[in-house]
């Protein structure tokens, strides 16, 4: 079992690393402070991503991506995990089933969007709908060969500077048929009714959009209709992998931080490092962070050699469980160590503390994880993640 990294992958992180550091940390603290970033700086961002190639790394090169593997991907979105605010979505990913668009969708939205020309955001929540999708209501009347939709999307991330969205929505109010539909943000019909506030402070807003007769052609139906969920459904793996990424590179700040601290600090006649409660902490975390990243770079490697889809489904969901609740308890006792220090916002421990709330309940709250992880047990045995890739255990 060789389980170092290739020249290549470290070369990925190595240019994550440097970008975080040169593009994403500077701009930490004005973005807490003021709570948004001047368009000129966004503007800056966007152009620093291409030109450090980092744009698109989900998808082919042939699309304008940058055709990055799993574990590729994996050791860039640990690394960009490390800043505060979300900057790491400065970085954009544009949304996986892009890639299932018609030739013309992929020239109109995928490759802009990979090139840094077009930002997409996806809108698949509701007021009434949110883990439980069968609840959806937004529906897209069919009139000929085109579709009006009404409804309402919350939390859509992004949507205050995509200028298109990826709606999910049921054609004709027919919940056997849930659709993608690519729509332009200026297309009449199409408003922004509220910009809540959240815990975290996020470079982009979280917007709630309402559809009132949005109007499309069915060339802006992405797949094919009553394909919605099966689409988003394939994009969940590659999506919890980045959360876990991230989650990952925030826990290992947050340790890296509170281990400098606990070695500074004097209380007692001694540093607080030699007080064995504050070890015992520090200890925790390294064990921590360290199972959850063999868990994650396991399944990043499982999915670039053809491990079968459907245990990678299971294992994202562990993983997601593991690595958000993982970043919940580090950057918990992080803060703990810095004591006084670790409650104030200039501090990225706290910041850390406070973004990585939110990985516990997007993209599928921990309970559905656990859902998801429990039903997998019960239809394929224990084996599933109690095994080895090759042990003949189905893992
Ligand atoms: C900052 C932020 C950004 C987001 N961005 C997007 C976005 O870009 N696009 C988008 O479409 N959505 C987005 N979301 C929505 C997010 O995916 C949902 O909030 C999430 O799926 C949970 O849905 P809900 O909020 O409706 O909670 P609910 O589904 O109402 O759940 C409430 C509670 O009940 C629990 N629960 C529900 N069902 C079960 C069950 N069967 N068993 C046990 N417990 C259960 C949940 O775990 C949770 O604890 C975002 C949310 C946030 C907070």
């Amino acid at each position: 079992m060789d389980l170092s990294l290739s020249a290549a992958e470290l070369a990925w992180k190595e240019k994550a690393r440097a970008f975080a550091e040169t593009w994403l940390f500077p701009n930490e603290l004005e973005l807490e402070l003021t709570g948004s970033l001047p368009r000129a700086t966004k503007d800056r961002l966007r152009a620093a991503v291409v030109e450090s190639g980092l744009n698109g790394i989900n998808h082919t090169r042939a699309v304008g991506g940058q055709g990055c593997t799993q574990m590729e991907q994996t050791l860039i979105n640990e690394e960009l995990g490390r800043a505060t605010g979300a900057l790491w979505a400065v970085v954009w990913h544009p949304a996986l089933p892009l890639r299932d668009g018609s030739p013309d969708q992929i020239r109109d939205f995928l490759t802009p969007s990979c090139l840094g020309r077009r930002r997409a955001c996806v809108a698949i929540t509701e007021p009434d709908a949110g883990s439980d999708t069968g609840r959806i209501v937004t529906r897209a009347e069919r009139h000929g060969d085109r579709f009006r939709l009404y409804g309402e999307k919350w939390f859509v991330t992004t949507g205050d500077e995509a200028d298109y969205v990826i709606v999910h929505a049921l054609v004709d109010g027919d919940p056997d048929k849930p659709t993608l539909f690519l729509v332009d943000k200026d297309t009449p019909g199409l408003t922004i009714q509220r910009e809540p506030k959240f815990t975290h402070t996020y470079v982009f807003g979280h917007p709630e959009f309402r559809f009132e007769g949005v109007e499309v052609g069915a060339e802006r139906i992405l797949g094919g209709i009553g394909q919605g969920l099966d689409l988003t459904k394939e994009w969940f793996v590659e999506a919890r992998l980045q959360i876990a990424a991230n989650c990952i590179g925030a826990a290992t700040r947050a340790f890296e931080e509170a281990s400098r601290w606990a070695n500074r600090r004097v209380a007692f006649g001694k540093p607080i490092r030699q007080h064995q409660a504050i070890d015992f902490m520090l200890a925790d975390m390294a064990v921590e962070i360290m199972a959850t990243k063999s868990l994650v770079y396991r399944v990043a490697w499982g999915i670039d050699h053809g491990i079968d889809r459907k245990i990678t489904h299971a294992h994202a969901s562990a993983i997601k469980l593991q690595a958000s609740e993982m970043a919940g308890r580090v950057t918990d006792k992080a803060v703990q160590i810095l004591g006084g220090r670790g409650y104030m916002r200039e501090n990225p421990v706290e910041r850390l503390n406070r973004d990585v709330r939110v990985d516990r309940i997007w993209e599928g709250t921990s309970e559905i994880q656990r859902l998801i992880i429990g039903g997998q047990i019960a239809k394929r045995g224990p084996a599933i993640f109690t095994g080895w890739p090759g042990d003949n255990s189905g893992a």
